[in-house]
């Protein structure tokens, strides 16, 4: 109340003549905030699971994986798509965030989440309703870049009504996830459905068009569009360094596998040396496999715990027959009457930590050894080809020292008003699911943008996180009873390599029952109208404010219908009423 001395409890107030409510005013903010910190002191409780928090898209997964548990696929699917539009490639690449952080590897395994995506998206998609019309906004957007990050934000963006029109260098759109994933992961033919159905929202595609060459920025300006999104992917192969690098048995990872999808595989013989250890180097070695190379070693400087490849994709190399020597790294090409001959290699010892936290490689003094091969690919590392910015109306688009773009981390907007990045481009190579989870941040971004014309945040909400107070018990983990994750069927291991067929079959819908009945359903039941969830959000509140000593209770199941949770005590007092 103005004039008030203190601030005045609405319920013990009488209303007097002339009093003048003032609701949000400073020490009222304040003072509410300081209520919800000290009832999130003690809050016990996890809003979402750790899968959903870790997704980048913020995938539902306890709830997908409880629909697919009741056979509700169409369900799932429809609750999947609400944060990741690519469910049919996700379901196939993803390197699952969710299932690292999963709290059933306490109990034994992770709960196998994205075999459970596969299987619904591949059930459901065919049912997918056609797109629903939208009220047009008027307002045009153009993304750069058709990857998953250009789509994503694409899609998003059509379905409040802009005009979305896609420029990419390629024929076809998809990026990374038809030039570079090789057919037997991720078939071109799901691909293309996945596509289709997000273009089919009323986004323009026009490839064959590559921004810097046939396509400027101040053209796209010149014509009209609102906002621009830069999604350019990280294309540009790093090279090796060493002498004799450019001789044409020496391929760069991401080049051979764009070469085998542009242009259908190339014959290579012999042994195929492999230079790397991300998801390049696994692939590249796989596809030598599948043109005809007799051996294929991968050669990585580091130790297998440092390798930054999928350990399931390492296993199913292994399995296809792709040999793995670690501490390995190429010092020079050697090449004998113009023929390459091997790479004259170091042995490698791991030092102290570098700036990604593994420990750095160093050379063992003397140790070089010839490994012989006839052919030898680069997969050590990709930046982004920047040369496109280059503009003379919009002004300079800033770039890192990682030479990707500059653009802040929570609206996406770049160094110029109005242009937005994401992908690959921005963040410097990670995986699909990195690229659409920003992408979709990125188009809730542009839409508020080009709605309201104010560059806001991206919202994520409130979450209240058990382990922000204290670990989880043991004694939590001890009360399940252990089960074995789902396996995925699989094409024989060497069988396999002679064709580009699907390696991974599928679940059935029996594995499915099973393994979604895994889950733990770690999230709280109250999430989606959760009053203390809301207003914790709209008041910034921070749970380990004023942290304590935590009261953990046990949850009281006695009642058929009412579950007593003291960990979610809000203090109304209703209990002892
Ligand atoms: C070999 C390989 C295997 C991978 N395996 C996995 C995996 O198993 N799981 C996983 O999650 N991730 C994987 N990734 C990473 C994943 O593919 C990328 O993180 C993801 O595709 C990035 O999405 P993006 O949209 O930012 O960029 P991209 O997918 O690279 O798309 C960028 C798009 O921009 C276009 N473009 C570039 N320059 C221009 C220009 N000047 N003008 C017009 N268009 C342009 C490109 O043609 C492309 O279509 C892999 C990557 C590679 C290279
Ligand atoms: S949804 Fe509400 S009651 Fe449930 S954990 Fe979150 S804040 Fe607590
Ligand atoms: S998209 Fe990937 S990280 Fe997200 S829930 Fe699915 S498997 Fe997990
Ligand atoms: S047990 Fe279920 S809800 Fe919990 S983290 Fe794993 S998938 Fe998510």
């Amino acid at each position: 109340v103005r004039g008030a001395n203190r601030l005045l409890m609405s319920c013990t107030t009488p209303v007097a003549e002339g009093m003048d409510i003032w609701t949000e005013s400073a020490p009222a903010v304040r003072a509410r905030r300081a209520a919800l910190e000290m009832l999130l002191s003690n809050h016990y409780a996890d809003c979402r699971g750790p899968c959903f928090l870790q997704c980048p898209a913020n995938v539902d997964v306890q709830g997908y994986l409880a629909f697919a548990n009741a056979g509700m696929y169409r369900e799932a699917l429809a609750l999947i798509r609400e944060t990741n539009p690519m469910p049919l490639a996700c379901g196939r690449v993803c390197v699952r965030y969710c299932e690292a952080s999963c709290r059933r590897n306490d109990v034994d395994s992770p709960a196998a989440i994205n075999f459970m995506k596969r299987y619904v998206a591949d059930l459901e998609y065919d049912n997918l309703p056609a797109p629903a019309s939208v009220s047009k906004t008027g307002k045009k957007v153009a993304i750069v870049g058709g990857g998953p990050a250009g789509l994503t934000c694409g899609y998003f963006l059509a379905t409040k009504g802009h005009a979305v029109t896609i420029f990419d260098q390629q024929p076809k759109l998809g990026g990374m996830l038809r030039y570079g994933i090789p057919e037997y992961r991720l078939p071109e033919a799901v691909l293309d459905k996945e596509i289709n159905y997000l273009l089919a929202h009323g986004i323009e595609s026009r490839t064959n068009l590559r921004l810097g060459r046939d396509v400027r920025l101040d053209d796209l300006k010149r014509q009209g569009f609102d906002a621009i999104y830069i999604a350019l992917g990280s294309w540009i192969a790093k090279g090796m360094g060493i002498e004799s690098e450019t001789h044409p048995n020496i391929l760069s990872g991401i080049a051979f596998l764009e070469g085998v999808k542009r242009n259908g595989p190339p014959t290579l013989h012999g042994t195929v040396a492999v230079v790397g250890g991300g998801n390049t180097a696994v692939d590249a070695s796989r596809t030598a496999l599948r043109c005809g190379a007799e051996k294929v070693v991968i050669l990585y400087r580091r130790s297998e715990s440092e390798m930054p490849a999928d350990e399931v994709e390492v296993k199913d190399a292994r399995d296809e027959g792709v040999d793995i020597r670690f501490l390995v790294a190429p010092k020079r090409a050697v090449v004998e009457g113009g023929r390459l001959v091997g790479l004259e290699c170091f042995r490698m010892e791991l030092g102290e930590p570098d700036a990604s936290g593994r420990r750095r490689p160093v050379q063992v003094a003397g140790s070089e050894f010839l490994f012989a091969c006839d052919w030898a690919i680069s997969a050590i590392g990709q930046e982004p080809d920047l040369q496109g910015l280059e503009n003379e109306t919009l002004g300079r688009i800033a770039v890192t020292k990682w030479k990707n773009i500059q653009a802040d981390p929570e609206t996406f907007q770049t160094s110029v008003p109005g242009v937005f990045a994401g992908g690959d481009a921005m963040t410097g190579p990670q995986a699909a699911i990195d690229a659409i989870g920003g992408a979709r941040k990125a188009a809730w971004v542009i839409d508020r943008y080009l709605t309201t014309g104010t560059v806001e945040k991206f919202q994520a909400g409130f979450f209240s996180k058990r382990t922000a107070l204290a670990p989880l018990d043991a004694s939590f983990f001890a009360e399940f009873e252990k089960t074995a994750r789902e396996t995925m069927p699989k094409l024989d291991g060497h069988e396999r390599t002679h064709h580009w067929d699907e390696v991974d079959l599928g679940v059935t819908a029996t594995q499915v029952r099973r393994e979604t009945s895994r889950c733990l359903s770690c999230g709280c039941a109250s999430v989606f109208d959760c009053d203390l969830k809301v207003l914790s959000g709209n008041y910034d509140a921070r749970q380990e404010h004023y942290m304590g000593r935590i009261k953990k209770h046990k949850l009281d199941d006695r009642h058929p219908y009412i579950l007593l949770d003291g960990n979610k005590c809000i203090l109304c007092g209703r209990c002892v009423r």
